[in-house]
């Protein structure tokens, strides 16, 4: 009897608070079209039999290449006005993981991340040095405007106006009284993050994270999805975890590891496990976000504390499912 499961796909575009503005269903659609396109070409990846790591590069790519979300094209900006861009891959087969922080120029930084990794000198690479191995491994390198947008920039001076600190890209638009753009979950209030988790036809575990981090960060700040156990994490014999919210506290609880470790330790289910990281440790210091899970048996787990977060699933041989609100 063959109890392979089939593989699987799910995906996060952020975390965050309702948009108080009336959404269209063509806004509200812009969304899904865009989690369902980049679900489809995740899903193209593992039916042709390619690897979970390839799946989940293949969707957060997407995800950076569409200025909705916050990463790549379209990420926030820091108090300077500028971009700083952060991601993680980690591949649960061999515990191999790759990872740059603070990068400008590096047009798609989940596929630095991933070069990072196939180096295999180093772990996580940030700036310069990152940007350096990108252009070794022929990676395109744009001008850092490249990755801005008029909504981002207005994000920014709302929060500066409020000297609101640091914001959550979601929840960035809620500092403004009307969004530049109007959007499902408040621009202002959000976490925009974006990430994948996947399953392979072989049986791997794979997980990505993207992300501008924070609107009206610090430049030099990194928050938790480039770290390696905080917002990304897999590992064949337990699970595949990617992260948005409030970084700072995510890398508190370590949470992407603690999921697994629940797991390997504990005997937690998939559920279980990320229904405590989320609403149990997280909640506990205050952590708003969400994540995205998958284990080995294709069990997957969207989970998060706040009103809403854009997902998606797609399973082999299924129509992909999106979604926004709870
Ligand atoms: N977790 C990200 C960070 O703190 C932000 C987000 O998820 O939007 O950098």
């Amino acid at each position: 009897m063959n109890h392979t499961p089939a593989p699987v796909l799910a995906i996060h575009g952020g975390a965050g608070t309702l948009s108080r503005s009336n959404i269209s269903p063509e806004q509200e659609q812009a969304y899904h079209a865009t989690l369902q396109a980049v679900l489809r070409a995740g899903q193209a990846v593992l039916e042709q039999g390619g690897t979970a790591m390839e799946a989940v590069c293949v969707a957060v790519q997407g995800l950076e290449d569409c200025p909705l979300f916050n990463a790549g094209r379209g990420a926030v900006f820091t108090a300077d006005a500028t971009h700083e861009l952060d991601a993680a891959v980690m591949d649960g087969a061999t515990l191999a993981a790759g990872a740059v922080a603070g990068v400008t120029r590096v047009r798609n930084p989940v596929h630095a991340a991933r070069a990072v990794m196939q180096n295999g000198q180093h772990v996580l690479m940030v700036g310069e040095g990152a940007e350096q191995l990108a252009r070794d491994a022929g990676l395109a390198l744009v001008e850092p405007s490249y990755f801005s947008t008029e909504a981002r920039l207005a994000q920014l001076k709302a929060a500066q106006a409020r000297a609101a600190g640091a914001v959550l890209d979601h929840d960035g638009a809620a500092a403004m009284t009307r969004t530049p753009e109007s959007a499902p979950l408040h621009e202002g209030r959000k976490m925009g993050t974006v990430g994948a988790v996947a399953l392979d036809a072989h049986g791997h575990l794979a997980a990505a994270t993207s992300t501008g981090g924070l609107t009206n960060k610090r430049p030099g700040r990194v928050g938790d999805s480039p770290l390696i156990g905080s917002g990304t994490y897999a590992d064949d014999r337990t699970a595949a975890v990617s992260c948005t919210g409030h970084g700072e506290s995510f890398i508190r609880v370590a949470a992407a590891h603690d999921v697994c470790a629940r797991m390997a330790y504990g005997g937690l289910s998939l559920e279980a496990a990320t229904q405590a990281v989320v609403h149990d440790s997280l909640s506990a210091i205050g952590g708003s976000g969400g994540l995205i899970a998958v284990d080995r048996d294709g069990n997957v787990c969207l989970p998060f504390n706040t009103e809403g977060m854009y997902r998606g699933i797609a399973r082999v041989g299924q129509v992909p499912e999106s979604f926004i609100y709870r």
